[in-house]
């Protein structure tokens, strides 16, 4: 059967409710701005990508620059890789980064997803993996000692085995009663684990987050800005907890600088950033032989066919946030995630009643 030829692309913005809004020390995030694209090849074939644009600011941008970029695929024979590389190439003078890369990224999802469905298997079939389960972590915002406890414990109750807390409070006294708020709510036996979203100053970074060093965390994640590999080294060889990186590096080239700098004990590559399936497998592949585990950042459904695949594979970050525009969301069953035998490409189509009724 030859392979099928790319035709068209076609994309939808919406903006999905988060309920309730989600909070971080970097800003209230209450909607997603998400630009879908549907990508068609020969015979009817489509593939499908989610593009986050966090700011509905560039929505309208982000979609034109993914038709813009339709003109130079229509006609190549479908295959993922080749066809990153070709965009990469074709853009190397603007740059691969920011709106650039999120939408190379968002047609790589789409062309991976679609070449899966004509060899009718998954994403991870085609990457020659099975669908197995992997350990899914939930999440709690910036919500306070009470809230966050609260939030933490209602998860636990659904079975999650581990839940991370938006923190980085005024004061380390604040962000220490919520993670000692956490582990009164949920006892001991659940790993817990802290994100600042890059909020601390480098200078006194080490000195606050000494005073959490003690709390039996799995991991503080960016405690300073995602592109300072330098003091993250410095807090990571300071600390006994491990510090987790990765979801604001810009491609496996960031992922490289940050492996050199030996920047973090852990590392998680969001799907879309790291350059979409193609940049995620070159990503973990340089993890893997720096000795580092991996885990996801948002993209559940994908990204737990791609943590099915990886060897040095750790945790999944589950979030809910796109789960009524998809027809069959990810599903978690005590602490792992449950991916269908029979799933094909990346297991998203979109729901279109709710596609229209976010429509932008
Ligand atoms: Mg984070």
């Amino acid at each position: 059967m030859p392979a099928p030829i790319v035709e068209s692309l076609s994309v939808q913005t919406v903006l999905v409710p988060i309920n309730p809004p989600h909070r971080t020390a970097s800003g209230l995030v209450e909607k997603s701005p998400l630009v879908l694209i549907d990508l068609h090849c020969s015979g009817g074939l489509t593939g499908h990508a989610i593009v986050f644009t966090y700011t509905p600011a560039a929505l309208k941008a982000t979609a034109e620059l993914v038709l813009g970029l339709q003109a130079l695929i229509v006609g190549q024979s479908l295959a993922p890789r080749a066809i990153n590389d070709f965009l990469q190439a074709k853009t190397r003078l603007i740059g691969s980064q920011g709106m650039v890369g999120t939408v190379i990224a968002g047609i790589d999802m789409a062309a991976w997803d679609a070449l899966a469905r004509f060899q009718e298997t998954s994403v991870c079939g085609l990457l020659g993996g099975r669908p197995v389960a992997v350990p899914a972590y939930a999440g709690t915002g910036y919500d306070g000692e009470l809230e966050t406890a609260r939030q933490a414990e209602a998860w636990v109750k659904k079975g999650y085995k581990g839940v991370k807390a938006k923190i980085g409070y005024p004061t380390a006294a604040e962000d220490l009663a919520v993670i000692k708020a956490m582990r009164s709510a949920v006892g001991p036996d659940v790993e817990l684990m802290v994100d600042y979203n890059q909020s601390l100053q480098a200078v006194d970074a080490i000195r606050r987050l000494q005073q959490l060093d003690d709390e039996g965390l799995l991991w503080i994640e960016e405690p300073v800005l995602a592109h300072d590999y330098v003091n993250t080294a410095r807090i990571k060889d300071a600390l006994k907890t491990p510090v987790q990186s990765g979801e604001n590096w810009w491609g496996p080239a960031d992922m490289q600088l940050a492996l050199t700098a030996d920047a973090s004990d852990f590392v998680m590559p969001d799907v879309m950033k790291i350059g979409g399936v193609t940049g995620w497998m070159k990503a973990v592949d340089l993890a893997a032989a720096a000795g580092k585990q991996v885990s996801s950042h948002l993209w559940p459904e994908l990204s737990a066919q791609l943590l099915a695949v990886g060897s040095t594979s750790h945790q999944l970050e589950y979030v809910d946030w796109w789960a009524e525009i998809l027809e069959e969301p990810l599903r978690v069953e005590n602490g792992v995630t449950v991916l269908p035998e029979d799933l094909q490409g990346s297991g998203m189509t979109w729901n279109s009643d709710k596609v229209d009724q976010y429509r932008v």
